[in-house]
This record gives structure tokens, C-alpha cells and sequence, in this order.
């Protein structure tokens, strides 16, 4: 809901789903669009005559599946986690394995650039037999399916550069996915919300009035979704199939990510400084100290 001038967004019109023509008006000092990757706000922006944000698009077209299995006594019971991850850009498949409440594994298997796993259960098995690594596979192969395989597919990345807008309405911000929302590789996204969340709260105590509120926050969200958006992108663009504007030096820097990610198997301090980073704990720039360097470059 608008001013009539249209600038200044004064609340919310929502139409209950569950009640026919139930349409509830919310008035608010400030609208906070959280409403994750299909966010209306760039279509609304456009209906009030202002302008979309640029949009950032990188394609990696992942394709995941995910199935439950009855977990058995001889299974190894001390383990948190199974991963296997591609040496891009020649493999292509990576799988997780978690266990869960009652006595039950989840796995996760998904394939860059289109290269999906398949969704019938002899396939799928035959997908984590083809890993780097037989550790998941060892413990699939015998075990019983709980449940269907589920797939789910995230075609891009996708960043609105709300930024670099020169206008905006007064009393709306956008946060979250709506803003960034990238491949999941390194489980960061609910990372990056928070962090947008704690932009608003510094931003909120900087100023007493909502006015030109807008600016500070998209200005600092973007520095927030900067680093966990470069570490996304970084590992997309590692497969040269992906589709997108490749950041500058992206080539230079995976060179190294590469050399990181040999390191993580054998040294425990790099990788405990990989995780860091991925954490959004550390700056990547923490992985060129000469510290890690050296630990990264000579076995
Ligand atoms: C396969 C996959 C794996 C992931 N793994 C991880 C992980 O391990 N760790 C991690 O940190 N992140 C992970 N993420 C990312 C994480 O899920 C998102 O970054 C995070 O959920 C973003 O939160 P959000 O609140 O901005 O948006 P969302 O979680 O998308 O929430 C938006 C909400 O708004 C609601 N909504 C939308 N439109 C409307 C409307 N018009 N009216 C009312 N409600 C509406 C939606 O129903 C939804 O509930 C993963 C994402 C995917 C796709």
C-alpha cells in the first residue's frame, strides 16, 4: 500500500490463501520484504514507476535428489557427516550423507551444469558408486529406502543489486534471498539473512527517523552478500559450461581454491581456516596469509 504520490510504501495488503476475498490491510512505518527468491518487489517497483534493480545471474543448473534410509547396526555410528565433493572440472557429482532421528540416513546427490542424478533408485546408486570416494556409497548400497526420491532444481544464482538504484519508496527494504540468493554449495544463505538482519539493526540505531533508510541498508547488505555471493559464484564458475559475468580475476582466484581444496584433505589447520571462510567467520582473504599459503602450496 502506497501514499497517494506513491512514495512512501505505507503497509501491506494481504490476501489470505485459506479465506475467499479475505483481503487484510497492515499498516506499517517500515515494510520489510523477506519474501525470498520470487520476491514481487522488483514487479511492484515497476508498477509505481520506479525502476528494477539490475539483476546478477549465474547459471550452474544444479540438480539435486534426496532419500531417507533405514539406518542398521553395523553402520558406522560416529559420523556426523559424509561429503564428497567434484575436483572441478572434470567431476561433475557430489553427495552428503547425515544422520537423522530415528535411526536414519538422508543423502543428498546432485550434479553441476545439468548433469543431475538420475531419479529411479538404481540409477541414483549407480551416481554415488561414480564418486571420487566409495564412503557413501558403502553404506547406501544395502541399506533400505524410507522414502521416494525427491528432486529439487536451482537453475541460478540470482542477485538484485538494489544498490544501485537511484530511487526508492520510502518505508521498504527488501532482505534475505529476495535480495541474494545463491547456490547452496557451502550452506551460507541463512548466514547471509542474518547478517542483513543485523545491517538493519545497526542501521535501525544509526538513525531516528525512517527517512532515505533504504540508502545505508542496500549500500551495507551488499557489502554483507559480497563475500558469501564471490565464494557461490567462485565454485560455479570452476565448470566452464557455467553461464554468467564472471567476476574479474575469478580465473586467477579458483586456481588457488583449487590448490585450498587439495589441502583441506590432508591438513587439518587449512582446513579448519577453509571452514572459517565458508562460515562467513573469515574473509577469504584469511586463505592467502602466509601462514595458510605456505601449508596450501608446499605439501
Ligand atoms: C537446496 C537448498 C539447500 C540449502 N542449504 C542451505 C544450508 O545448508 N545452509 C544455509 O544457510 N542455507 C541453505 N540454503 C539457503 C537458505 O534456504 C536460504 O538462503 C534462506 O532460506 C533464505 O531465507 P529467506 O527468509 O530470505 O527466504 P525464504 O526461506 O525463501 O523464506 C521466504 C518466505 O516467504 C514466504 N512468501 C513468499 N512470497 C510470499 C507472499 N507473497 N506472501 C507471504 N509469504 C510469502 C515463503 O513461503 C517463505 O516462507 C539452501 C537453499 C536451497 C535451495
Amino acid at each position: 500500500m502506497t501514499s497517494p504520490d506513491q512514495k512512501l510504501i505505507i503497509g501491506v495488503r494481504a490476501n489470505k490463501r485459506s479465506r475467499e476475498n479475505n483481503i487484510e490491510f497492515l499498516e506499517a512505518d517500515l515494510v520489510v520484504d523477506a519474501t525470498g527468491r520470487g520476491s514481487g518487489t522488483p514487479k511492484w517497483l515497476e508498477g509505481l514507476g520506479y525502476s528494477r534493480p539490475p539483476e546478477t545471474e549465474v547459471k550452474a543448473r544444479i540438480g539435486y535428489v534426496t532419500c531417507e534410509y533405514r539406518r542398521l547396526e553395523k553402520d558406522p555410528d560416529r559420523i556426523y557427516a559424509e561429503m564428497i565433493s567434484p575436483a572441478a572440472p572434470a567431476e561433475k557429482h557430489v553427495a552428503f550423507l547425515f544422520p537423522i532421528e530415528n535411526d536414519r540416513w538422508i543423502m543428498t546427490a546432485s550434479g553441476y551444469v545439468g548433469d543431475h542424478p538420475p531419479t529411479d533408485e538404481a540409477g541414483l546408486l549407480e551416481f554415488v558408486r561414480s564418486l571420487p570416494s566409495p564412503a557413501i556409497y558403502n553404506i547406501v548400497r544395502d541399506a533400505e529406502p524410507l522414502t521416494e526420491i525427491i528432486t529439487y532444481k536451482y537453475p541460478a544464482s540470482l542477485r538484485r543489486h538494489y544498490e544501485k538504484l537511484k530511487r526508492f519508496p520510502e518505508g521498504l527494504l527488501v532482505i534475505g534471498d529476495a535480495v541474494a540468493s545463491f547456490n547452496p554449495v557451502y550452506g551460507q544463505g541463512m548466514t547471509s539473512a542474518a547478517m542483513q538482519t543485523r545491517v538493519l539493526h545497526e542501521v535501525l540505531q544509526q538513525t531516528r527517523n525512517l527517512h532515505e533508510l533504504w540508502k545505508p541498508f542496500f549500500k551495507q547488505t551488499a557489502k554483507v552478500v559480497d563475500m558469501p555471493w564471490q565464494l557461490a559464484v567462485g565454485e560455479d564458475f570452476r565448470y566452464p559450461e557455467t553461464e554468467g559475468r564472471k567476476p574479474l580475476f575469478m580465473d586467477m582466484i579458483n586456481a588457488y581454491v583449487e590448490k585450498v581444496h587439495k589441502a583441506t584433505q590432508r591438513d587439518p589447520v587449512v582446513y579448519a581456516q577453509f571452514l572459517r571462510v565458508v562460515s562467513l567467520m573469515a574473509t577469504p582473504m584469511s586463505l592467502m596469509s602466509p601462514r595458510i599459503m605456505r601449508r596450501v602450496l608446499i605439501p
